[in-house]
């Protein structure tokens, strides 16, 4: 794949814009962005042949230094990152920012690659004849420069004191999404003290997995600008609020969307229901791709609205599958929103691994368990039996060696990636699974963080 270059005169006017730096990233199988930097002049050639990265980005994990290293991944080698100058963006202060994907030097994509793994599955998608989208929510928390606390007095669930309280931040990410092109749908204040939730429009899965990661940079930098930082852990304090990152997905073919107009159970089609029992049913070997880091677990508790009961339900935000029913109130017409999701997760990766379950679930037909009306945690343990409610397991071990044995996710992810998602999660098992929750959430509050 050769990427077309910038026109010398496309490069001239972001230089008239005052651009001189342009950052790419990637986001790694423990979650974290990674980056790059080239003078303007370099754009060109960040994009091909592209700059040179070690393999073992692949493995770096969360607490600063460990390194995953693997079989296939070691010290030897150096694949490219090449920047998708599709996706190009000015930033705003001097900056532009591309998405970028592994390949190797002959040009050939890196199996490892996040980015180019979504792309696989988006184009397996394509060839069965159905496009997807996606709806990234982001939720997070404001912290202080070092990520302490800040204060709580002015804050209620949802609260308006919260955004008074921070209003230039807020008016900030505005501006600065809008520059940048970000579609923000809303903007507000979450249940936990200092958490706030942005909501974006629903893209294809590629670009919305890209204006995801923009979206974490635009707010990363605006908390900078008012001395504020913002924690993407899931459990940023022990015994408090979670982070989701939930995802909405939505299928259409050229008859229509699967998800509304249809003769199934909440208006769904056949096609449908068989693709939310994909999902529902490859949960337990998918959450360590989805929720599977180390401090996932403290978030996965009922009662939390992280969706920790593999079951679905219209608008039951206990189901780890809530689903959002097309009509008048719903614009963008049905869908599903996979809420076990944290922001640890790379996004990716959590798209390719809820689109492959999907498809599989289409493609074999599956069929949609009973839709589940209430809080799950009210059924007694043998009504949740009998209603085949799984609940996911907050040990992260459990996650890692279902992901690992899984057939069905190394057919859609490929055993590169699943290998390498293993590997950095086992080194924090092997490395922190010994630590009490609240040193948990303290050691790796920032992990995540832009
Ligand atoms: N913060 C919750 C979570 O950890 C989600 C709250 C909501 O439903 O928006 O997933
Ligand atoms: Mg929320």
């Amino acid at each position: 794949m050769t990427a077309t270059p910038l026109a010398a005169a496309a490069i001239a006017q972001l230089e008239a814009e005052g651009v001189d730096t342009v950052i790419g990233t990637v986001v790694n199988p423990a979650g974290l962005t990674q980056a790059k930097t080239v003078p303007i002049r370099r754009t060109n050639t960040f994009a091909d042949p592209g700059l040179g990265a070690s393999p073992s980005w692949h493995a770096f994990a969360i607490d600063q230094s460990g390194i995953a290293f693997t079989d296939d991944v070691g010290v030897v080698g150096d694949q490219r990152l090449r920047i998708d100058l599709s996706a190009l963006r000015m930033i705003g202060d001097g900056v532009a920012w591309a998405p970028a994907t592994f390949f190797e030097q002959d040009g050939t994509p890196v199996p490892a690659c996040a980015r180019g793994t979504l792309s696989r599955v988006e184009a397996a998608l394509d060839k069965a004849g159905i496009e997807a989208a996606i709806g990234h929510e982001v939720e997070f928390l404001l912290v202080g420069p070092e990520g302490g606390r800040l204060p709580t007095a002015l804050w209620a669930q949802y609260g308006l004191a919260g955004v008074l309280e921070h209003e230039a931040f807020v008016r900030d990410v505005n501006t600065a999404a809008a520059t940048a092109g970000v579609a923000i749908e809303q903007f507000h204040p979450e249940y936990g003290a200092n958490q706030f939730e942005i909501s974006l429009a629903p893209l294809s899965p590629v670009a919305a997995a890209d204006q995801l990661v923009l979206t974490r940079i635009i707010i990363g930098r605006a908390a900078r600008r008012h001395g504020l930082r913002v924690s993407l852990s899931p459990a940023p304090f022990a015994g408090g609020v979670g982070s989701g990152a939930h995802q909405h997905f939505s299928l259409t073919t050229p008859e229509g969307p699967l998800f509304s107009g249809g003769t199934g159970a909440a208006g769904m089609t056949p096609a449908g229901e068989s693709a939310v029992a994909g999902v529902i049913g490859g949960l337990p070997e998918a959450q360590g791709v989805l929720c599977g880091s180390i401090v996932s677990g403290l978030r996965l508790r009922p009662g939390n609205w992280a969706g920790v009961y593999a079951c679905w339900g219209t608008e039951n935000r206990e189901a780890a599958v809530r689903f959002v029913k097309g009509g008048p109130g719903s614009p963008h017409g049905g869908n599903a929103e996979v809420k076990v999701v944290d922001p640890s997760a790379n996004p990716y990766l959590a798209s390719a691994a809820i689109l492959g379950l999907a498809l599989d679930g289409i493609q074999r037909e599956a069929a949609l368990p009973p839709e589940t009306t209430l809080d799950p945690a009210k059924l007694t343990d043998s009504d949740r039996d009998s209603a085949g409610i799984l609940r996911l397991p907050d040990d992260q071990a459990k996650a890692i060696a279902a992901l690992d044995g899984s057939a069905l996710l190394r057919s859609i992810l490929g055993d590169p990636v699943v290998d390498m998602v293993v590997a950095v999660r086992r080194l924090e098992h092997e490395r922190y699974g010994d630590l009490a929750p609240e040193e948990l959430a303290d050691k790796f509050r920032m992990a995540w963080s832009l």
